[in-house]
């Protein structure tokens, strides 16, 4: 692409950084952004910066919020003693959408890939260990996608917390092997909590 200006060719560039958004795409943005009222733009620009200065992650559950315990773990009717293991906020997001659960989270940040070099360390899987120690968890749920990073990553939870007694479960697999848990109609998503198995008779022998 031949850009007229530095800036905007700059500015393009920035935006085709973005997941699924290529040069053209980019350079639409940046155009439509261009023709905006000053004001607009510093309020989207402001918004964007304020996220990344003020976002924290709960010190309980990982997941994001605006305050150091999410309002998720602050919530007196949520069953603080039923954990729910996921990959992500979109999981997070996703199963609160089912309205079909009542416990808590635990947000690992990511699944156990060898391939793009994250193991269990770049992972906030100590802190789920340290709340299952605590001993007053009666269930944690593994909620991973079906893939082979969400196969590895319950295999490895599995073995870091099967000590502790807790019965361990993981979501049916209505969810297609392969299926990320964000993509799950709500419907299914929902039905593959309140049927899950214990992890146990979810291994293939
Ligand atoms: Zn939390």
């Amino acid at each position: 692409m031949n850009f007229s200006s530095k800036l905007l060719e700059d500015a393009v560039h920035e935006f085709s950084k973005l997941p699924g958004v290529g040069q053209k795409t980019a350079l639409r943005l940046v155009l439509h952004l261009l023709n905006k009222e000053q004001e607009e733009v510093m309020h989207f620009s402001n918004t964007l910066i304020k996220l990344k200065q003020q976002i924290k992650h709960c010190t309980v559950c990982n997941n994001i919020s605006d305050h150091t315990i999410c309002s998720i773990c602050a919530a007196p009717k949520r069953d603080k003693e039923l954990i729910c293991v996921v990959e992500d906020t979109r999981d997070v997001m996703a199963i609160e959408n089912t309205n079909q659960f009542f416990g808590v989270y635990h947000v690992l940040g990511g699944l156990i890939s060898p391939m793009d070099g994250i193991g269990p360390s770049d992972l906030f899987i100590d802190g789920l260990v340290e709340r299952a120690a605590k001993g007053s968890v009666k269930e944690i749920i593994l909620a991973l996608s079906a893939t082979m990073e969400g196969d590895t990553t319950l295999f490895y939870l599995h073995k870091r917390l099967k000590d502790f007694q807790i019965p361990i479960s993981t979501i049916a697999r209505g969810i297609a092997f392969g299926g990320e848990l964000e993509y799950a109609d709500e419907v299914t998503l929902g039905r593959s909590i309140i049927t899950r198995v214990p992890y146990e008779n979810s291994i293939l022998k």
